[in-house]
């Protein structure tokens, strides 16, 4: 399965003194089994891409496709059960009495049963770390912001998406709340085979997380490679307003300062197990 953008172009305001192109020309494809991360500076065109990919917004030219179907179907509900959109800040959607209504939301639309859909619910509430039997009488308005973002991503994952397309998840919310939603997301590519596609603006959470990265800017397509090809373009990036991981950065300074480093670094363990070895080259 995989999601098609064939000459993806988005106006906003089209013929109108407010014309804005926010797509331009954009030709990729998205396969299950990859975890990618777009990147770009605000306004470069992430979150309008992002709301093509479930049909959402519709494409002013080009296609995208989703398993076989064009988004431009009036019928949208294959493509909805296959992409999850998680928006920025989805707690502002929640509107039910209680978290199971709202979980339960899409798959009570789909028509499952009521066996199933309690099924659904008691498996999202699991994958986002709440506690379905604690959740399911209360107000999502009760909660804590990160615990109502839990319910609003769990009412998109009740929907059993193969595609889980997330808006800067983490935006606002404290470290605590943004490690805990970030390994739920990595625990949900990994135990349970959804394909992940995460805006974000933390080069840190991209390295880590993503083995692909597609870097925007100016509604363009400006990179699209393995977070190492795309972060050793510190240069490149720069020029669009972006930066690399800071433990990148660590290594890339310590080469230009003399030492015979490699730099194909991501993380901080990378970064101390490369300076280890290069000090211990030095020393022999
Ligand atoms: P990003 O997610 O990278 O910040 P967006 O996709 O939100 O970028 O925006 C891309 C461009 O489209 C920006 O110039 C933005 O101002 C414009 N834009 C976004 N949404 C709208 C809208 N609803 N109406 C008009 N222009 C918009």
């Amino acid at each position: 399965m995989k999601i098609e953008c064939k000459n993806l172009q988005h106006i906003y305001n089209k013929s109108n003194p407010f014309e804005k192109i926010a797509l331009d020309n954009i030709n990729l494809e998205i396969n299950t089994g990859e975890f990618v991360g777009i990147i770009g500076h605000t306004g470069s065109g992430k979150s309008t891409f992002v709301q093509h990919l479930n049909g959402l917004l519709e494409p002013t030219s080009g296609e995208v496709i989703v398993d076989g179907i064009s988004t431009k179907t009036k019928v949208k509900t294959q493509i909805r059960k296959n992409v999850g959109l998680v928006f920025q800040y989805p707690e502002y959607q929640l509107f039910e009495e209680t978290c199971y209504k709202d979980i339960q939301f899409g798959p009570k639309n789909l028509g499952l049963s009521e066996e199933e859909i309690d099924e659904r619910v008691r498996w999202a509430c699991d994958a986002v770390g709440l506690n379905y039997e604690h959740m399911k009488e209360k107000s999502p308005f009760e909660l804590s912001g990160g615990q109502k973002r839990r319910v609003a991503i769990a009412g998109v994952l009740a929907m059993k998406p193969k595609f889980l397309v997330l808006d800067e998840p983490t935006a606002g919310l404290d470290p605590i709340g943004r490690d805990l939603i970030l390994s739920q997301i990595k625990n949900l590519y990994e135990k349970e085979d959804i394909t992940v596609i995460l805006v974000s603006h933390s080069m840190e959470d991209v390295a880590k997380l993503c083995n692909r990265v597609i870097v925007m800017d100016n509604a363009k397509v400006f990179m699209d490679d393995k977070p190492n090809v795309v972060f050793s373009k510190e240069d490149e990036l720069k020029e669009i307003g972006l930066s690399i991981p800071q433990s990148t950065q660590v290594v890339r300074r310590l080469k230009e300062n003399g030492l015979e480093i490699n730099t194909d670094v991501l993380n901080v363990n990378e970064a101390f197990e490369n300076i280890k070895k290069a000090m211990e080259a030095r020393n022999d």
